[in-house]
C-alpha cells in the first residue's frame, strides 16, 4: 500500500477512504441536489480532481446524472449534479438481540420497506428462515434485479474478509458464516459488519451535513450491549483483522457485575440498556411495581417525573460520561454521538454526560468536544445501509 493525498486527509488505505469518501458525497448530493461540482468541494474539502474522479464512476454506474447547466459566474456554466434515487436499492438486515429488523432502501436513503422479526432459535437456521422470508417480500414488492447489495450488522466480533460472526456474546452466537449463509440463499453480495461500527457509518449517511468535515466521530451504541465505533480522518477503524465494537468491554469497576464477555465490570455492565433495565429493578426491589423490560418504558416514566427511573437513567448518564471523558483524552474526536433508544431521553441524559465529561477533564480541548444524540433512532439497521453501498461501487 501506499501513502496518498486525498484533499488533504492522510490516508494509507486508498480503497477505503474512495468508498467513504462516495458515501460523503452521495450524502451531500442527496440532501442538496442540484447541487455543482464547485459547491461540493466548497462544502467537503476535498480536490476537484479527487470529486471528479467519484462523480464520474457515479454517473458511470448510474447512480447520480447530471442535469440543467446553472447561472456562470464568468467561465464555463456548470452542470448540477442529481441523485438517480431509484435506479439501484440495497436491503439492509440488523440482527439484533431479541429482534431482528430489515429494510430496503433505495439511493435517495428512503426506506420503502421495513418487517421486524424474533430473533430466536438455532442461529443457522434462524438466517436461512430470514433468508427465505426476505427473498419472499423481495419476489412480492420489488424487482429483484435492482438490488445492488445486502448490509449486515451484528452485535459482536466480525471476521469482516469473510463475513463471519466468531463470537457475539449478547446473541450467544458464534463461528457462524453469516455471509455464507446469505449468500447462497439470496444470490446478492453480503457485507457484515459490528453494529457499533454501522451505527458510526449511520453518520456518514443521515448525520448533519455541518459535520462532513468532521475528521475524528466516536460513535457510542447503547443497545442490549455497548459497543463504540470511531472514524478517524473519514476512514472507519477496524484496527486488525477482527474487531469488536471497541471499547464496550474496558474494565471500569475491577469487582464490578459480571459481564457478557465473562469478565467483570466492563462499561457495558454500567451503560447498556441491560444495566440500566437492572438497576432500574434493582431500585424497585422494595417495591410491588411491576417489573418493566424496556428501556423505552423506563425513559417514558422518567419523563413522567417517577424518581426511580430517573435515577436510573441518571447513573447511566454519568457512566457513560465517564467512558466518554476517558476515550476523549486518548482520541480527541471532535464529535461523540450517543445512539440507541437511550438516546431518545436526550432531554435527560445530555445534560449530565456533557457535565460528567467537563468535570473530568484534563485538558480545556476535551470541554469542546461536541456530545449529541444519534440522527437516527435505530442506528445498526441504517449504518447497514452504507455498509452495503460503499461496496457497491
Ligand atoms: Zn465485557
Amino acid at each position: 500500500m501506499k501513502r496518498t493525498d486525498t484533499g488533504g486527509l492522510k490516508i494509507v488505505d486508498i480503497n477505503h477512504i474512495r468508498n467513504i469518501n462516495q458515501t460523503v458525497l452521495l450524502h451531500l448530493i442527496r440532501e442538496r441536489q442540484p447541487i455543482s461540482r464547485a459547491k461540493i468541494a466548497s462544502v467537503t474539502g476535498l480536490r476537484p480532481g479527487t470529486i471528479s474522479t467519484i462523480v464520474n464512476r457515479l454517473i458511470k454506474k448510474g447512480v447520480i446524472y447530471e442535469g440543467a447547466e446553472g447561472p456562470s459566474s464568468g467561465g464555463r456554466k456548470p452542470t448540477y449534479l442529481y441523485i438517480n434515487g431509484d435506479n439501484a436499492y440495497v436491503l439492509a438486515i440488523d440482527l439484533g438481540v431479541r429482534e431482528t429488523v430489515y429494510a430496503v432502501s433505495d439511493f435517495n436513503g428512503r426506506i420503502l420497506g421495513q418487517k421486524a422479526t424474533v430473533t430466536k432459535g438455532d442461529p443457522r437456521e434462524f438466517l436461512e428462515h430470514l433468508a427465505d422470508e426476505i427473498e419472499t417480500t423481495i419476489k412480492k414488492h420489488y424487482s429483484r434485479f435492482k438490488f445492488a447489495g445486502i448490509g449486515v450488522s451484528v452485535p459482536g466480533l466480525i471476521k469482516r474478509e469473510t463475513g463471519e460472526v466468531a463470537v457475539s456474546p449478547n446473541l450467544g452466537w458464534s463461528d457462524l458464516p453469516v455471509k455464507a449463509i446469505l449468500e447462497s440463499k439470496l444470490k446478492l453480495p453480503v457485507f457484515v459488519e459490528n453494529d457499533a461500527n454501522a451505527a458510526a457509518f449511520s453518520e456518514l449517511w443521515y448525520g448533519p451535513l455541518e459535520e462532513i468535515r468532521v475528521k475524528t466521530l466516536l460513535y457510542i451504541l447503547v443497545v442490549d450491549g455497548l459497543g463504540t465505533g470511531l472514524i478517524i480522518n473519514g476512514e472507519l477503524h477496524v484496527g486488525s483483522r477482527i474487531g469488536m465494537g471497541g471499547f464496550g468491554h474496558m474494565c471500569l469497576e475491577r469487582n464490578g457485575e459480571l459481564c457478557s464477555c465473562g469478565r467483570k465490570g466492563c462499561w457495558e455492565t454500567l451503560a447498556s440498556e441491560s444495566a440500566t433495565i437492572a438497576r432500574y429493578h434493582r431500585l424497585m426491589s422494595n417495591k410491588n411495581g411491576s417489573m418493566t423490560t424496556s428501556i423505552s418504558e423506563i425513559i417514558t416514566k422518567a419523563n413522567k417525573g417517577d424518581e426511580k427511573a430517573l435515577a436510573a437513567l441518571t447513573a447511566t448518564a454519568e457512566y457513560l460520561g465517564e467512558g466518554i471523558a476517558s476515550l476523549a483524552h486518548g482520541l480527541s474526536p471532535e464529535t461523540v454521538v450517543v445512539g440507541g433508544d437511550i438516546a431518545t431521553a436526550w432531554n435527560l441524559i445530555g445534560p449530565i454526560i456533557t457535565e460528567k465529561v467537563k468535570s473530568r477533564y484534563i485538558v480545556p480541548e476535551v470541554a469542546r468536544i461536541d456530545i449529541r444524540p444519534g440522527s437516527v433512532q435505530r442506528p445498526s439497521l441504517f449504518g447497514a445501509i452504507p455498509v452495503a453501498l460503499q461496496h457497491f461501487f
